[in-house]
């Protein structure tokens, strides 16, 4: 049985169909999605993984993040980081365009 709280913090664009999907999160800082309206297309990205940035980045915040919550990021230093590949563009146009 699971007590798992989960609360609904922003919303994200689908990356498939680009839908607005509500974004949840429950305890363990885990954002959860899914894409009820467009192409069913569930999301979910643990605490510090790049989806977990990804997510964080794209949504849309129903309430600004606490200062106290914003951890700074490491600086990494002597690395030029490779660009992150764009996420898929989806070209498809029709009902979301
Ligand atoms: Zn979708």
């Amino acid at each position: 049985m699971s007590t798992e709280i989960k609360k609904r913090i922003g919303t994200v664009p689908c990356p498939l169909c680009g839908t607005i999907c509500a974004v949840k999160v429950n305890q363990r800082n885990t954002l959860n999605y899914v894409c009820h309206t467009g192409c069913d297309n569930p999301g979910w990205a643990k605490a510090g993984t790049r989806a977990h940035e990804i997510i964080s980045e794209r949504m849309t915040r129903l309430e600004p993040l606490p200062k106290q919550q914003a951890a700074p990021a490491p600086v990494l230093k002597q690395q030029a980081a490779p660009a992150p590949a764009p996420a898929p563009v989806v070209k498809k146009m029709g009902f979301f365009a």
